[in-house]
Parts: C-alpha cells; sequence; structure tokens
C-alpha cells in the first residue's frame, strides 16, 4: 500500500505535463506504464509528493519526423510489436520488445521512456539505445533539450535527466536496411538478462555493438567485421581483448555475479555480430 498522501496529475498534452512538474513544491515522479514506479511507492523506495501521470499526454507512437524515427516515450512493448511500421522503422526495438519477460502485463503496460528513465543496469532499452544511435528527447519548463544515449546513461539507476524534465520521445537514426543482431543471454525463459548484445552496422562497414546488462551502464563497442566469418578464432580472440579492455567492473546481482558476466559478455558480443551479419555464430 503506498501510504503517504500525493497529488495526482494526468495532464493530456507535454505542455501540462512539464507544467506540473514545474509547479510541484515537493519532490515529483512521472508514471509511465508503473511497472516500476508503482511497486517502488508501495514499498516506500520511492515517496514522492506529486505524480504526474503521462497515459494521457499524447506521448505514444512510432513516426517519422523529417528522416528521424521518432519513438514516444510512452510507446509501450506491445504497441512496437503491433506497429507495421516499426518492423520497418526500428528493426532492432521490435527485436527487444519481442523478448522482454514479464508476460502481457510488461508488454502492455512496460513503456520505452520508462525503461530508459529507470536506468536499471539488468534492462534491455538502453543497451539498445546506445548501439542505435538514439538521442533522448527531455522537455522542461526550460524547453527541450537532446541528450546522447551514450551520454544519458551516467550510473546503476542513474541517468542525465534532472528531476524537473519528462522524457517526451526519442529520436532514432533512420534505418539503411542494415539488418541490426540481437542477443540475449538469460538465466530462464522468464528470467531478466545477464548480458545482453546489439549490433548495428555502420555505414563505414564497422559494427556497433552496445553491451548491456553487464555493467551498471550499457558499454559500447566498434568492432571490426569478422572477414573469416563470426567463428574464426582470430576475430573471437580480437572480441575478448575488446570487451576486456572496456569491461573494467562487471555488474553482479542474483541473476549472475560479475565474473561470470565477465566471461560471457565476448561470447554474447560475437553472437550478436554473427546474428547482424546472419552468419552462424559458433558457441
Ligand atoms: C516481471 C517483470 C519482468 C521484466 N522483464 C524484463 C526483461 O526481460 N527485460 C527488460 O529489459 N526489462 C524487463 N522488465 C522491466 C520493464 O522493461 C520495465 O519495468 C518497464 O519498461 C518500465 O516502464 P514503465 O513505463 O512501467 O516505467 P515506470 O514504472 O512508470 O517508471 C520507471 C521510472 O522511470 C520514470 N519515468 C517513466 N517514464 C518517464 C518519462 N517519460 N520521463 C521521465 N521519467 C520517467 C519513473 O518516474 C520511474 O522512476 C521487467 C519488469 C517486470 C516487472
Amino acid at each position: 500500500m503506498i501510504t503517504n498522501n500525493f497529488a495526482y496529475h494526468a495532464p493530456t498534452d507535454l505542455d501540462g505535463v512539464v507544467a506540473a512538474l514545474s509547479a510541484a513544491s515537493g519532490p515529483a515522479v512521472v508514471l509511465g506504464g508503473g511497472t516500476m514506479l508503482v511497486p517502488d511507492m508501495t514499498h516506500g523506495r520511492t515517496v514522492a509528493d506529486v505524480v504526474v501521470d503521462l497515459s494521457r499526454a499524447g506521448l505514444s507512437g512510432i513516426t517519422l519526423d523529417g528522416g528521424v524515427v521518432v519513438a514516444g516515450a510512452t510507446t509501450t512493448y506491445a504497441h512496437v510489436l503491433a506497429d507495421p511500421r516499426a518492423r520497418e522503422l526500428t528493426p532492432l526495438l521490435c527485436r527487444v520488445a519481442g523478448g522482454v519477460t514479464g508476460g502481457p502485463q510488461i508488454r502492455n503496460k512496460g513503456t520505452i521512456g520508462g525503461s530508459a528513465c529507470y536506468a536499471n543496469p539488468s534492462s534491455e532499452v538502453p543497451a539498445a539505445l546506445v548501439a542505435l544511435g538514439a538521442r533522448l528527447r527531455l522537455a522542461s519548463a526550460g524547453g527541450v533539450r537532446e541528450v546522447a544515449a551514450e551520454d544519458f546513461f551516467t550510473g546503476a539507476f542513474a541517468t542525465a535527466r534532472r528531476s524537473d524534465e519528462v522524457l517526451a520521445a526519442i529520436a532514432l537514426p533512420t534505418p539503411d536496411g542494415a539488418r541490426p543482431g540481437y542477443v540475449k543471454l538469460k538465466l530462464a525463459e522468464s528470467s531478466w538478462p545477464i548480458a545482453t548484445a546489439a549490433c548495428v552496422p555502420g555505414p563505414d562497414g564497422a559494427l556497433r555493438v552496445a553491451l548491456g546488462a553487464v555493467a551498471a551502464t550499457p558499454l559500447l563497442l566498434t568492432l571490426d567485421p569478422p572477414e573469416a566469418g563470426a567463428a574464426d578464432p582470430a576475430w573471437r580472440a580480437y572480441v575478448r581483448e575488446v570487451v576486456a579492455a572496456v569491461l573494467t567492473e562487471p555488474w553482479s546481482d542474483v541473476l549472475a555475479d560479475g565474473e561470470y558476466r565477465r566471461r560471457v559478455a565476448p561470447v554474447v558480443a560475437a553472437r550478436a555480430v554473427a546474428d547482424a551479419l546472419q552468419a552462424e555464430g559458433e558457441s
């Protein structure tokens, strides 16, 4: 049960959200789908005087705007999976949405923006946004600013978002037809990931790979493509070296300790590359 009293606002547009946040005299929180926030408030981990609900603010949907794919912050996993344009405009987010566990409740209520703002190291959306080179649009009374995904995730459960800002949308580069690769290593069918890797081939042939769930924040690697195939031992050794250089403080939680994550991270990265290149990776 949530024991403290709070003011509840459900504005019908972004201006209303921003106004409610800037008028708040005490701690204010933004409510997306509530899959994390409601349990946090129920257990007293988050205490707020003001709750600003985004559900009526019109921030959902995936559109193409001036050559940029824009995902509204309250776009749910279910929306991503049901929208036929999403497959064409953002195939990587479709892969991520298809693998999120928790059943229909999480797919129908959990939002892309909520996952980004919660910044749980074990979540999948942050690393996917980093791999895509996404830009997060943060709105406040002072206007709108964009933050690159690489700079947005500043630590475990920490982001560059200020408390008076709402994440309104996420801008994604227009897909160039290259097939993204995505791999999620998990303990059981229903579990959160132990490690994820998202691979987005760049126009110059280099591979942009973001590792998720292995450190406090997503880790971005740039890999040369495997000329002799993703199973080539020399290329695998090269991936291990690149990963070891960035994975200095692996994440530990109940699913796996840091040492395990350190060992599997290069394997998952190589598999994502193999997936992107539609090659069969060696496990
Ligand atoms: C049983 C279960 C299984 C799960 N499995 C997976 C999994 O396999 N993979 C995975 O990646 N994730 C998984 N998740 C996590 C899930 O992806 C997140 O719970 C969900 O995306 C969070 O979105 P939300 O809209 O519900 O966030 P909320 O709970 O509404 O909010 C989360 C936090 O972000 C803030 N916030 C939300 N939206 C905004 C915004 N637009 N602007 C500013 N701040 C905002 C809130 O104030 C709060 O601090 C699972 C969760 C559960 C409960």
